[in-house]
């Protein structure tokens, strides 16, 4: 049944995140079954993470750059659930992926931006979903376009999929020299502003691109009044066979969320505190 935007379930109805906000922790990539198995054993023991990223099948700016183990890692992630407890979420880009995601047992999805661009891709893929109303989360498109967001969002729903969460990764644009994808949170905001309901978390991994400035982004999240983040960590970022200089070395990870200032307010329906900021976010851009 075709469902509206507007009537999205609120992650807590279907995540058990309670009073807190949603947090997605994992590498960028699944590399070997230690690493996976290693990463899921910290994050469990935490509490606060919800569910477990890791990128399988990895569609790259480049070729010959490391492409994802494939379908093999998708067992190391349900070996990890069964031991630890935390549920995965992976990357899907086609049908296939989401056959084999199933089958193997994944339940969490989510939609890179490369493949928010394309609305042959998005409609593939909430077709091959429509079955399993698993959760999927929808990053932005790569280019700061909201309707092309929207357009995705309204594509899963309209397949009857009412788990969607936005995920805000940030924006290619040719001239930052600060930020890997520009932030432009008034896209974010104005989305929000559209559909309160629509839970809405920040990837500062993609957005920062640096370790350095993954705090500051996460802050302002929260500060924003956002729902949640989804972050990469690695047990040695350096080693990383992916987007190594942006993830959090596992050892720093707890340390990481406990430094974040969640605003109680953040939880409240008529969200003033929160509104006010991101007001003064958009005022700010006008300027
Ligand atoms: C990722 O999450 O590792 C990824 C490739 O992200 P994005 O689609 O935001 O570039
Ligand atoms: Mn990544």
């Amino acid at each position: 049944m075709k469902v509206q935007l507007g009537d999205i379930q609120n992650a807590s109805t279907w995540l058990d995140t309670g009073d807190s906000p949603l947090i997605i922790a994992g590498p960028c990539s699944a590399e070997n079954e230690m690493q996976v198995l290693e990463i899921a054993e910290k994050l469990a023991s935490q509490n606060r993470v919800h569910l477990m990223r890791a990128g399988i099948w990895k569609p790259r700016t480049r070729p010959n750059s490391f492409e994802g183990v494939g379908s093999k890692g998708l067992n190391w992630l349900i070996r990890a659930e069964r031991e630890f407890g935390i549920s995965p979420i992976v990357e899907v880009v086609n049908k296939d992926h989401v056959k084999e995601a199933l089958d193997a047992g994944i339940r969490h999805f989510w939609i890179g931006a490369r493949t928010t661009v394309n609305p042959f891709l998005v409609e593939e893929l909430a077709s091959a979903l429509e079955e399993s109303n698993a959760p999927v989360f929808v990053k932005n498109p790569m280019n700061p376009d909201l309707e092309l967001w929207i357009g995705a969002l309204e594509r899963f729903a309209a397949h009857g999929l009412n788990k969607l969460v936005a995920v805000h990764r940030g924006f290619n644009t040719y001239q930052d020299h600060v930020y890997r994808n520009s932030p432009n949170w008034e896209i974010p905001i104005e989305l929000k502003t559209r559909y309160p309901n629509l839970d809405i978390i920040v990837d500062p991994s993609h957005i920062g691109g640096r370790k350095e400035l993954l705090h500051s982004i996460a802050q302002k999240a929260f500060d924003l009044g956002f729902d949640g983040l989804m972050l990469e960590t690695h047990p040695s970022p350096e080693h990383a066979l992916s987007d190594p200089k942006q993830q959090i070395p596992l050892a720093e990870f707890s340390e990481f969320l406990g430094s974040l200032e969640i605003k109680a307010e953040h939880f409240e329906d008529s969200v003033t505190q929160s509104q006010l900021r991101r007001l003064r976010v958009l005022i700010d851009e006008i300027d």
